[in-house]
């Protein structure tokens, strides 16, 4: 039976970067012999114009069908008056609630040939490659009761609740077990565990699964000592599993150390291997139709698309290998260019990957 990929490029560069995306797919399609079936739909901004909304229901039930949505970005100063529960990143988020993608996957990875973009030396990032699973529909972000109340004594105080159950433990921690078993068989739970009762039972749940992984080789740290680790010696790491704001704030950490947000994928997973896969960048308005958008984020999300929902991990090597030999050719595009390479546009850059992957 083929497999369903639904495009969604939203707003801003989205949709000029999920053409070349698509490009690349096309001929993926050809040279593994892969029986997919495109649709696409409006998301964010585009959305709201069209029907009023950010996410129509007949996008929404498609979504929930596809194997795989390709997702490009949303938002834009045009639609920065619409009420908070109807702007452009409404879209998102009902997606990601709708189809209980709880597990947010972003690899921080820098390809050697751009290692001068990031802010740390050299030989500490040179060819890093981490992983880093967030899970992304509970935790403190979604405990309850939370809010803002009045004490006796007149004085505000806020609160919000930490809460994780067995089961939402459980899931996430099987995704990054997986996930480790399919790359460097390293994982590291962070948590809080001397502190904070909630992450103390996931170290116990997570140590308990451990048992059932003995190909991969897990440890523990707290999220204090992760953040300094990240920054001492990042490539200490292969995946790192957190919850939702640890991982939230870690994960973009780590994504800072590549020093190129056009390079940086990410996918959302729920428990069917259902995936929405994005860029970490937004729908970067002020350069948005002049064709200096950088597609390799877009078309990294692809490769990931192929690797975790589809299954197709040679697909997957290729797409990252075609962009890896992009590099080595010294084309960049405005955001990672650098002294002696050549400058491209959107389009060059999706064209220059096809050639690579035709060659
Ligand atoms: P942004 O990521 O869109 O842009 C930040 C900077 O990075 C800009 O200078 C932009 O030009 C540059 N940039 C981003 N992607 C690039 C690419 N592929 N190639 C070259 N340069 C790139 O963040 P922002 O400016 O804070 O937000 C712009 C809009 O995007 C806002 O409406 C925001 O709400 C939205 N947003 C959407 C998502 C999403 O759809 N997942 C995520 C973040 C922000």
């Amino acid at each position: 039976m083929s497999k369903q990929i639904l495009c969604l490029p939203g707003d801003g560069i989205g949709p000029e970067i999920v053409t070349e995306a698509l490009k690349v797919l096309d001929v993926i399609k050809q040279k593994f012999n892969l029986d997919i079936e495109i649709s696409d739909g409006l998301v964010g901004g585009a959305s709201i114009d069209a029907y009023g909304v950010p996410l129509s229901d007949e996008v929404l039930a498609v979504a929930k069908k596809s194997d795989g949505i390709l997702f490009g970005a949303v938002g834009g100063p045009k639609w920065d008056d619409q009420p908070m529960m109807n702007r452009p990143e409404r879209g998102l988020l009902k997606l990601r609630s709708e189809m209980d993608l709880f597990a947010n996957l972003r690899p921080a990875m820098l390809f050697p040939q751009l290692a001068e973009a990031s802010s740390l030396k050299h030989e500490l990032v040179a060819g890093l490659d981490i992983l880093i699973v967030r899970e992304l529909t509970g935790g403190i972000y979604f405990g309850e009761p939370r809010g803002i109340r009045t004490l006796e004594s007149g004085e505000r105080e806020g609160y919000n609740s930490y809460v994780y159950r067995e089961s939402e433990i459980k899931r996430i921690a099987k995704v990054a077990f997986e996930a480790a078993q399919k790359r460097g068989g390293q994982l590291t739970s962070v948590d809080k565990s001397n502190v904070l009762e909630v992450t103390a039972l996931w170290r116990e749940l997570v140590t308990e699964m451990g048992k059932d992984y003995s190909d991969v080789e897990l440890s523990h740290m707290y999220v204090d000592n992760a953040a300094m680790q990240l920054v001492r010696a990042p490539k200490q790491f292969d995946v790192m599993v957190t919850g939702n704001m640890f991982g939230d704030i870690l994960s973009d950490c780590a994504a800072m150390l590549t020093g190129s947000i056009g390079m940086l994928p990410s996918a959302s997973l729920n428990d069917a291997n259902q995936g929405m896969y994005e860029p970490v960048h937004g729908s970067a308005p002020d350069i948005a139709g002049e064709g200096k958008a950088n597609p390799l984020a877009q078309i990294l999300s692809l490769a990931m698309l192929l690797r975790y929902s589809l299954n197709e991990v040679a697909a997957a090597d290729a797409i990252e290998q075609a962009v890896s030999d992009v590099l080595d050719l010294g084309l960049r595009t405005g955001d990672i260019v650098s002294e002696g390479c050549t400058l491209v546009n959107t389009s060059e850059m999706g064209d220059a990957v096809v050639r690579s992957l035709q060659a």
